[in-house]
């Protein structure tokens, strides 16, 4: 093994530099991953452009890899062996807490950027912590005792491996904060990796109608999004999407409504409040505003609406989605259309982030072993 680790390190906004770190030295009850796949979100996006804190970052917080090196009591711990293959969540718990004893440690305090700056979250912590290697853009990353893993079936490619987390995140909010099940009718807005992740996941929980919103622009998405279970696509700028709602579902409207947009402001929040039925629709929401000018609280009140927020995932929902990958029911390879090197990381999230309007961008993966 080298004595230097590659990473590329977030130094400022929109800024990333490629820097050496040394290996570091495995305790007994810690390990090293050979980073294979870092997946990249909409959150990277958000980060990249306007990072949190200033302390220098090696992102990817969606990684995939093999065990390179592990001490003895993370091994039996575990269950985990030298060569295998896992997908390592983003989050790092104290397993303490009552959240962590609840199984729910992605609310835990100790990875919790927001409120705590000694938080340790993969691809937000800082590389001057000790061990420096907190992120997937980098050709190793240690994984400490509490580190939560999740096994990848042989036969399973680290690429499509890599769509664990927008799946599991699928699986997360449609079905289990949403309740999608047998025979829901359901609205999903936006066709990027997220919204194409839930019309699995609902296909998969027995939803009657999955209908699936994007613009014009989306027309290749909106295609894959049909070959991934959507029972009907609307192009929001060609036609009226509460017309078409009320025309597919008989004038009823959704059981639930699932917000998976980017930058659409308050559009989709009201249009989700109007597609849903009469009662007691749930409609699951994303903070990207700040503040909602207007919000059709009366409307909201008076249809009984449960409103959710989309909130990562759980231990649950993460060993689904990697079973659902393995299974091969749907055709989610489709949605892994780009990769790059890691010195291509400034390039990568900004093609996502829409630097070419024109390319059919879904998920896009950095894999740190290539230049
Ligand atoms: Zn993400
Ligand atoms: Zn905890």
């Amino acid at each position: 093994m080298a004595e230097q680790v590659l990473a590329a390190v977030r130094t400022g906004p929109g800024r990333t530099e490629l820097r050496e770190f040394p290996v570091p030295d495995i305790p007994d009850d810690g390990a090293l991953l050979k980073v294979e796949v870092a997946g990249i979100c909409g959150t990277d996006v958000k980060m990249y452009a306007k990072p949190p804190f200033a302390a220098p970052v090696i992102m990817g917080h969606e990684n995939i890899g093999v065990i390179a090196r592990a001490g003895r009591t993370f091994a039996a711990r575990h269950g985990v062996r030298e060569g295998d293959r896992v997908f390592v969540e983003h989050y790092v718990g104290c397993f303490q807490c009552d959240w962590c004893r609840a199984g729910e440690y992605r609310h835990c305090e100790l990875t919790d950027w927001r409120t705590n700056p000694d938080a340790r979250r993969y691809g937000y912590t800082s590389a001057d912590n000790p061990y420096h290697l907190w992120g997937g853009f980098a050709r190793y990353m240690y994984l400490p005792w509490n580190a939560v893993l999740h096994k990848v079936p042989d036969g399973v490619s680290p690429e499509l491996a890599g769509l664990a987390t927008p799946v599991s995140n699928g699986i997360e909010w449609a079905v289990f904060a949403a309740g999608v099940g047998y025979d829901s009718t359901v609205l999903i807005q936006g066709p990027g990796q997220q919204g194409l992740s839930q019309a699995v996941a609902c296909k998969q929980a027995g939803a009657s109608q999955i209908i699936v919103t994007g613009t014009t622009r989306d027309v290749a998405r909106l295609a894959m999004a049909r070959k991934l279970g959507a029972d009907h696509v609307i192009d929001v700028q060609a036609e009226d999407p509460l017309e078409r709602v009320m025309e597919i579902t008989g004038g009823k409207g959704v059981d639930i409504v699932l917000d998976c947009t980017s930058g659409a402001g308050t559009a989709p929040v009201l249009l989700g409040v109007d597609a849903l039925k009469r009662r007691e629709g749930t409609l699951l929401i994303q903070g990207e505003l700040a503040a909602f000018p207007d919000f059709p609280v009366k409307k909201v009140t008076e249809k009984a609406i449960t409103i959710k927020s989309a909130r990562g995932h759980s231990f649950r929902a993460c060993e689904l989605a990697v079973k659902q990958l393995a299974s091969g029911r749907f055709p989610l390879d489709l949605l892994a259309t780009h990769a790059f090197g890691l010195g291509d990381v400034d390039r990568a999230i900004s093609l996502l982030g829409g630097a070419r309007p024109d390319e059919d961008v879904i998920h896009v993966s950095l894999l740190p072993w290539q230049a």
